[in-house]
């Protein structure tokens, strides 16, 4: 068993490092405050990333990528998440929607669509999630009916990432309601400028922000179908698999764990160095430990995707851990800053510039979107091991 990186990986972890150092405005040794209020996207460094590369660092070249494979996107996601580098739309645009015309969209998508994705010309999101359909994505209720020469699609969708930005929405729809619910799905990339359709920004309680999407009978041309007609269902459950392997890594954390060890370090709140207590020590090596996991687990989910071997339970473990991961980092965070952990970026003395108080209330989104982790589990225990659904 081979667990090193390639020359051609470790070359591109140094080029995505010199990018990040290059680009990124610096920063002291505490990194930059929490986005509140934001979404995550900078279309400056969007743009700078789309020229230098390294948004379909993974995609064949004829589509305007490198070819390097699915394990190159995810050693950009883990520098940049060490960066904590704002690449708020590139899940959606690359990983999400790009990943999936890739997977399943007409030769004709892929050749419009990839190269403009690849360049940041166009963002795009994912819209599946309705008030009455989260978990259970087929229950979908946003129609699409041909009328005449376009399909009319009509319906909402909430909590979508990027929604408010993006040019195109990858919209779940049904298109016949006289079928088992997960066959009369079909997906449309419909674009945003069309009449009748409205993004509105919804701001979480962590102040990320993300959208509620309204349709009222968006007329959109068949060649907006994608994957095919009454295919959503499978189409679907192939971006999700890639979505899970995406949402893994150590992301931000391991960033956060290095300023934690230099706070226990240098901060003496009873005259003895936080980190010399026996309990917090011992809470940051477990942590560490985790986030070792985390990161292997990223890895082989990534590996066995590109090798074509099955990656959808990897997949799924790899997202539960890192999301459950989350809870864990804002709680050693807790306990090296003490009562400091409450006190947001706005004041000027906020230890960590902030960031456990954010993450306090950040981290439930993590468990929540790209599948929660009651539903990870239910991947795990039924389809990975056999376990029973519980409604035979
Ligand atoms: C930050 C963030 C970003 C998101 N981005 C997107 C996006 O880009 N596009 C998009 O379409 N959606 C997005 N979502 C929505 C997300 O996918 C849904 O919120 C999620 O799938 C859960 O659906 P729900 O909110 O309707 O909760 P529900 O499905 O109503 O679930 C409520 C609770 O019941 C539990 N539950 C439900 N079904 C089961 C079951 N079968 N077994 C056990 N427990 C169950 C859930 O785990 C949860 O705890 C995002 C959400 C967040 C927080």
């Amino acid at each position: 068993m081979d667990f090193s990186f390639t020359p051609e990986q470790e070359a591109l972890r140094r080029r995505i490092e010199a990018f990040c150092k290059k680009h990124l405005p610096r920063r002291g040794k505490q990194g930059p405050p929490p986005a509140e209020g934001s979404d995550g996207y900078d279309p400056e460094f969007h743009r700078k990333m789309a020229a230098a590369g390294l948004l379909s660092l993974g995609w064949p070249k004829e589509y305007g990528g490198e070819g390097l494979g699915r394990v190159a996107m995810a050693v950009f996601s883990e520098v940049v998440g060490l960066h904590e580098a704002p690449v708020g739309a590139v899940g959606t645009s690359v990983g999400l929607v790009g990943q999936s015309l890739f997977m399943y969209g007409s030769d004709e998508q892929k050749r419009d669509l990839l190269p403009r994705i690849a360049r940041g010309e166009i963002v795009c999101a994912l819209g599946i999630t309705e008030p009455n359909a989260g978990s259970d994505a087929a229950a979908c209720r946003t129609k699409a009916v041909l009328d005449g020469d376009v399909y009319r699609i009509a319906g909402s969708k909430i909590f979508v990432s990027s929604g408010h930005i993006a040019d195109f929405i990858l919209t779940l729809t049904r298109t016949d309601p006289n079928v088992p619910k997960h066959k009369g799905l079909t997906l449309f990339l419909v674009p945003t400028n069309l009449p009748g359709f409205k993004a509105n920004r919804i701001k979480t309680m962590s102040g990320w922000v993300v959208s509620e999407l309204q349709y009222d009978q968006v007329p959109v041309p068949p060649s907006a179908m994608v994957g095919g007609l009454n295919q959503g269902w499978v189409c679907l459950t192939k971006s999700l698999g890639e979505e899970r392997t995406g949402l893994g890594g150590t992301r931000n954390m391991k960033r956060l764990l290095g300023e934690m060890i230099v706070r226990a370090r240098e901060t003496t709140p009873n005259g003895r160095r936080v980190w010399e207590d026996d309990t917090i020590r011992r809470a940051i090596a477990e942590f560490a430990t985790k986030l070792e996991i985390a990161r292997l687990l990223y890895y082989q989910a990534a590996w066995l995707q590109e090798n074509k071997l099955p990656f959808d339970i990897p997949a799924a473990i790899s997202k539960l851990f890192t999301s459950e991961l989350y809870h864990e980092c804002a709680d050693v965070g807790g306990l090296v800053l003490g009562p400091e952990a409450q006190v947001t970026a706005a004041s000027p003395s906020a230890p960590l510039r902030g960031k456990i108080e954010y993450l306090h209330r950040h981290c439930p989104a993590s468990t929540i979107g790209g599948g929660t982790t009651q539903i990870q589990k239910n991947i795990i225990a039924i389809r990975g091991l056999g376990l029973p659904s519980g409604k035979e």
